[in-house]
């Protein structure tokens, strides 16, 4: 999953083909990405299943972007990213736009509710365990540390750039997902995740400075700021795990402390309370050009 969406520009791209985007100059026009860049991510896309490729002209060809139902069930996640961006993260260039619910017509937020009971959820009754393989260790190839942490706070994030520290890293992503199920404590990280100390220490770093994480007499805890990311992690580990099922079972399993089924998350309007719909992410406000 990390390795599919672990890059801004995929994101980037499936955001503007939620709202509507299909043909080239029409992500040209939304996104200021160039032509070697689009089209790279265009095939990889294509390849990922992420979009499918559909030519609705021959005379000269051309050809237009799908979404899939792999991606266009990515809207979950994509509108909790954006959620926490919004209201966390106030070093956007532009402020990001609030988004409008179609349905009810007001400016809201995303609730996360369980499926099975329809409460609204948590990180704080939200349960995460490793799933049967025991530990992340095996979900974290060591080889696929691909973004070096020099580079990896001077790169200048578009719309997400914190969300892209998180999801942008698999060891990040680990980790972050070690503090929701409970580690505090750097060598607990270290043998959960089978990271070498520095990797871990650099990420634990970042995430203080972020102030995702706060270090409190040895012991790292999630701020605010960090438990809003719940969303965006509950979110994505249901898209990876209708996606990319693992033979052993998933390498995190969620319960729901309120009803003690498995965790499903729903995300419901906070101003009508009605589940939101994939197509209702048309609403969101469009980029200021
Ligand atoms: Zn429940
Ligand atoms: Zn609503």
């Amino acid at each position: 999953m990390l390795g599919v969406l672990g890059d801004e520009w995929t994101l980037l791209i499936i955001q503007r083909a939620l709202l509507g985007s299909t043909r080239y100059n029409d992500f040209v026009a939304a996104l200021p990405i160039s032509d070697s860049v689009l089209t790279g991510r265009l095939r990889s896309l294509v390849a990922a299943d992420l979009l499918a490729r559909r030519q609705y002209q021959t005379h000269p060809p051309r050809w237009e972007y799908a979404l899939t139902a792999r991606s266009r069930s990515l809207w979950p996640m994509l509108m909790s990213i954006w959620e926490w961006e919004r209201r966390w993260v106030p070093a956007h260039v532009e402020p990001l736009p609030a988004m409008c619910h179609g349905l009810c017509g007001s400016e809201f937020s995303p609730l996360v509710t369980c499926q099975a009971c329809r409460a609204t959820a948590t990180e704080k009754d939200v349960v995460a365990q490793w799933g049967p393989s025991g530990s992340w260790s095996r979900s974290v190839p060591a080889t696929t540390n691909r973004r070096r942490s020099a580079t990896r706070r001077g790169r200048a994030g578009l719309l997400f750039p914190q969300t892209m520290s998180v999801i942008g890293d698999r060891w990040a992503f680990a980790l972050l997902v070690g503090t929701f199920v409970g580690l505090t404590r750097f060598t607990d990280f270290r043998s959960q995740l089978g990271a070498p100390p520095g990797t871990v220490a650099d990420r634990l770093a970042l995430f203080a400075a972020d102030g995702i994480l706060v270090n409190a007499r040895g012991r790292y805890q999630l701020t605010e700021k960090g438990r809003g990311f719940f969303p965006v992690l509950v979110t994505a580990l249901r898209w990876a795990q209708l996606w990319y099922p693992a033979p052993e079972g998933p390498a995190v399993q969620l319960t729901h402390a309120g009803c003690g089924g498995p965790f499903i998350p729903v995300l419901v309007c906070d101003q009508c309370a009605t589940e939101l719909r994939g197509a209702q992410v048309i609403a969101v406000h469009p980029l200021p050009e």
